[in-house]
């Protein structure tokens, strides 16, 4: 199996079609939930210290076609760290208001305040993506989206956001699985909607519309990653890896403390 990368290379033009969903490297099941547990210690000390320091943020968007594994990420991903630390922001249908305004006016104002990891179900990608599939507005203002979005994601980053962007990847046979599971299983019907086949049905257009927000917008500065998601133990695992390199490079340190601790007396 030759490897594919993560993040897609910018100089050449982007097919979904190359990238196999159901990849997973050299990994084994086994193997990949001890590293993953591995990581999710190194990822609660990073996240206490990042919150501890209050300079930095991080921003972690997800996006996927239903049953992709946006809800499944973030259960499993984060289990364990502080939820102090940690917004989420699930992205609906904008309202009355919401459509009364720019597409990033909503969005923006969820963005995470220094010292949080933010993560984003649904994001502003929406609005190049089952706005464009669903011709929501003319192809004039979505095509123009992708400039704002770019602009929008070097705003954050240059006022201290790391930004890190995970389509995650599953194969339409795969997502008809899931879908059957959320039919046969009572406890999961709360999660079907009838409305998630009326999209299945756009499959190619959706991949077509992923293909271009994911090439247009993967700058050095907030890079989108190609996440294999049909086995989701792989899935976990490639992106709490990437979180926690991140969080590395990010270096996020304890503020000093006061002067003189040594000599503080704590009275009686
Ligand atoms: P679940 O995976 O649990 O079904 P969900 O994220 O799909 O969660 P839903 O309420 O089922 O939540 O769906 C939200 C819907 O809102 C999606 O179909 C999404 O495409 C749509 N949506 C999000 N943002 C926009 C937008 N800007 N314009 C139009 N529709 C949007
Ligand atoms: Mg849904």
């Amino acid at each position: 199996m030759t490897a594919q990368p993560l993040i897609p290379p910018t100089d050449k033009p982007l097919s979904l079609a190359d990238y196999d969903p159901s990849y997973v490297g050299q990994w084994t099941k086994k193997a990949a939930r001890s590293e993953l547990k591995n990581l999710q210690a190194r990822l609660r000390q990073l996240q206490e210290r990042l919150y501890a320091q209050g300079s930095q943020a991080l921003l972690i968007v997800l996006q996927a076609m239903d049953a992709g594994g946006k809800d499944g990420t973030i259960k499993r991903v984060f289990e364990g760290v502080n939820p102090q630390g940690v917004t989420v922001t699930s992205f609906k249908a904008p309202t009355e208001e919401e459509l009364a305004h720019d597409f990033l006016w909503r969005i923006h104002r969820h963005a995470p305040r220094h010292g949080y990891i933010g993560i984003f179900n649904r994001s502003h990608y929406e609005d190049v993506l089952i706005v464009r599939v669903n011709q929501l507005v003319p192809e004039s203002v979505w095509q123009a989206r992708y400039d704002h979005i770019n602009a929008f994601e070097r705003l954050l980053t240059d006022s201290g956001t790391r930004i890190l962007k995970f389509y995650l990847h599953i194969s339409k046979e795969e997502q008809r699985e899931r879908f059957q599971e959320r039919l046969d299983n009572p406890e999961k019907h709360w999660k079907f909607s009838l409305g998630d086949l009326a999209l299945r049905q756009h499959w190619n257009d959706y991949m077509h519309a992923y293909e271009d927000a994911i090439s247009r917008c993967n700058t050095s500065y907030a890079p989108w990653h190609i996440v294999p998601a049909n086995r989701k133990w792989y899935r976990n695992l490639v992106i709490t890896q990437t979180i926690v390199e991140t969080l590395e490079a990010m270096n996020p340190t304890y503020p000093s403390p006061e002067p003189d601790l040594d000599k503080v007396v704590i009275p009686d």
